[in-house]
């Protein structure tokens, strides 16, 4: 590699699968799109994730593993899983910094969530991160780059330092080919690198740009440098970013394509690879920007393709927002539940809260948890009402699943992803019902009957009578419903 490289690049893979268990048996009903393969996640893995690690190609970029992917993939693949995180560990080694970043817990829109809810997925993002790759994240991304002022400002607060944003984003004419940095209220700032619009974008939906990598490193990558810091010798990065699943997935051969652009093809074209922790030690931003928020990637009209709907899928008009404010009604119910029935158990219910994901996911032990964030160290606190507590807990945790943006991403209400956010709150009222006896069913149920999909006519309350049945106990109507049956 010669010493005088002026040109880096930098391919951000964003790889992510939402939760698709059945929130009360834990298990995949099997996927029939994804056959041979029992579910989507499965296929996926085949596709992409295995020869992606195999291949050695996240040594070679810039990666963030979503938490609900990586929960699934330690669990059912752990070689796969332990390769892809050991990529992060070889740059930590080598460089100091590593290259894969956060990304917030539950893939939701930020913007869309109350102050509350963001510090909770942020912090809980971090926490995970944290507990798989052995240090804190430097870098954060948020799902469909969605972000508004409040978002960032949470993140410089919890130490985060940089993000990933489309050039859109900014309000005001950018150079891709440098960071920025976005001044905050309250002192702080975070940097933001802006993508390459054009290579991300031909990446994703243009299948002749990825035919050939060569072609693409001595041809389409050049023609994107700034011409004037060519002439004057300075250091340009260009930055790519798109979902990691493009790569052998949704684009099959592309794990071939990223295999041998990052390990040969950017180099002998004049590119040296990097990543953006380790760019960021010799290239201070020297710029500030300006952003339009709220804002996100896959949608020009804000964020509004997860709330008030809008023209960048048919029929968006009525239910993505009727759909939004009856999760918004129950989560406010879960929330005031949750605070006043543990609060004389926790110390600090919503901190408890934030510090929860390691408990959920068994990385915290109950005894530990109990002498950090119950009253007085846990010790007077019964077993029932801990148990009780622990149920309140599950329940903020499903709250949050509930909030998963693929819910809301596509163009009708009667698909498995608005179906799965349903099911997510389904178990929250359900935990709040054994561990309370409050009924948040039926107010739920009378809201979730108002968005309607344009395609099958069905109704959200239709879509929740259709979940799997569960136990008499589990939920107020169950027991009655099971009567109505006999009779
Ligand atoms: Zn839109």
């Amino acid at each position: 590699m010669s010493q005088d490289l002026h040109q880096f690049l930098c391919i951000h893979g964003h790889f992510y699968q939402p939760p698709r268990e059945d929130p009360f048996t834990g298990v995949i009903t099997p996927e029939h799109g994804a056959t041979p393969f029992d579910n989507f996640n499965e296929k996926i893995t085949a596709e992409c994730y295995r020869p992606n690690a195999e291949m050695g190609n996240f040594e070679h970029i810039s990666y963030d593993l979503g938490p609900t992917l990586a929960e699934w993939l330690e669990r059912t693949h752990p070689a796969i899983y332990a390769r892809i995180i050991e990529a992060d560990r070889h740059h930590v080694k080598r460089y100091g910094h590593g290259n894969a970043l956060a990304q917030a817990y539950n893939h939701t829109i930020l913007p869309l969530a109350t102050p509350r809810d963001k510090r909770t997925q942020i912090i809980w993002g971090l926490a995970d991160f944290a507990h798989r790759f052995g240090h804190p994240a430097e870098g954060m991304w948020l799902a469909e780059t969605a972000v508004d002022i409040e978002t960032l400002a949470i993140l410089a607060e919890e130490g985060v330092q940089y993000t990933i944003l489309a050039p859109w984003q900014a309000a005001e004419l950018i150079d891709p080919t440098e960071p920025y940095r976005v001044v905050l209220p309250g002192g702080r700032s975070i940097i933001v690198y802006f993508y390459n619009a054009p290579l991300s974008g031909g990446i994703s939906f243009e299948g002749e740009v990825t035919i050939n990598a060569d072609t693409f490193a001595t041809s389409y990558l050049p023609h994107q440098l700034n011409q004037k810091k060519i002439e004057d010798a300075t250091d340009q990065i260009i930055v790519v970013a798109t979902d990691g699943e493009l790569y052998g997935h949704h684009k099959p051969w592309r794990d071939r394509f990223l295999e041998y652009l990052v390990q040969q093809g950017a180099q002998a074209a004049g590119f040296e690879m990097t990543t953006l922790g380790t760019y960021l030690l010799s290239h201070q931003p020297t710029r500030e920007v300006a952003l339009h928020a709220p804002s996100s990637w896959s949608c020009s009209h804000g964020v509004a393709r997860w709330g008030s709907g809008c023209g960048c899928t048919e029929g968006d008009a009525g239910w993505k927002p009727q759909l939004r404010a009856a999760l918004d009604h129950l989560a406010s119910r879960l929330d005031e539940v949750f605070e006043r029935e543990t609060t004389g158990a926790l110390s600090n219910p919503w901190e408890a809260r934030d510090n929860y994901i390691g408990f959920h996911n068994g990385w915290i032990s109950t005894r530990e948890f109990w002498s950090r964030f119950g009253r007085n160290r846990g010790r007077l606190v019964s077993k029932a009402t801990r148990r009780r507590t622990e149920s309140l807990l599950a329940a903020q945790y499903f709250g949050q699943c509930m909030y998963t943006s693929c819910g809301f991403f596509f163009e009708d209400l009667d698909r498995i992803e608005p179906k799965n956010d349903i099911a997510f709150a389904r178990r929250a009222i359900s935990l709040v019902w054994q561990a309370t006896g409050t009924d948040l069913e039926s107010d739920f149920l009378a809201r979730l009957a108002v968005p309607r999909s344009w395609r099958s006519g069905r109704s959200g309350a239709d879509l929740y009578r259709q979940l799997p049945p569960v136990g008499p106990k589990m939920l107020a109507s169950s027991g009655l419903r099971k009567t109505g049956r006999v009779a």
